[in-house]
């Protein structure tokens, strides 16, 4: 199912997006991932990456939001990106969880180019608890996440 927000944006109704668990988790850690792609069949590939996260007994898939298709931003001259949100719970520690995160990345075809290039599949981890994180590795919260449409609405989806 599709619904137009406006004339950028389009929300998409998928079987694994948005989901509710049934179950709940006994994990220590809630983390909101973000993903996103623009390349080749993006839906296929978040589905992939749900089953991925499913299968894996590290995590625990609590929800995840609805699609959204929103413009690029940076380089414009590429194809819309299809952004959604997976809220996870993890007993792994925020290094460890981002390792398994670029690997699952490169599992499912992500190739690094140029800053805001066309991507297969970014996942980038919007919060980890509500822990603060400033390293080289990685930032938590998210660097711009409270500005950018593809997380908030989504996110906000979600929570509804
Ligand atoms: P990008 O190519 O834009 O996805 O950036 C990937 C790089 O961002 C990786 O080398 C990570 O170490 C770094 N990074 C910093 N903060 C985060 C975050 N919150 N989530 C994912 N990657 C992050």
């Amino acid at each position: 199912m599709k619904k137009k927000l406006n004339d950028d944006l389009t929300l998409f109704y998928t079987n694994n997006f948005p989901y509710k668990s049934k179950y709940k988790s006994d994990k220590k850690y809630f983390v909101t991932i973000g993903i996103g792609g623009n390349i080749g069949n993006v839906k296929k590939r978040f589905d992939k990456l749900f089953l991925y996260l499913k299968a894996d007994a590290r995590f625990d898939i609590l929800m995840t939001s609805p699609l959204l298709l929103n413009p690029p931003f940076g380089f414009l001259q590429q194809n819309d990106f299809l952004n959604g949100i997976i809220a996870i719970q993890t007993n792994l520690a925020p290094n460890e969880f981002l390792k398994n995160t670029q690997r699952l990345e490169n599992r499912l075809g992500r190739k690094r180019s140029f800053q805001d290039a066309p991507r297969t599949l970014d996942i980038d981890i919007i919060f980890f608890d509500n822990k603060k994180i400033n390293t080289p590795k990685l930032t938590i919260p998210h660097k711009n996440w409270a500005n950018r449409e593809s997380v908030i609405i989504p996110l906000k989806l979600m929570n509804k």
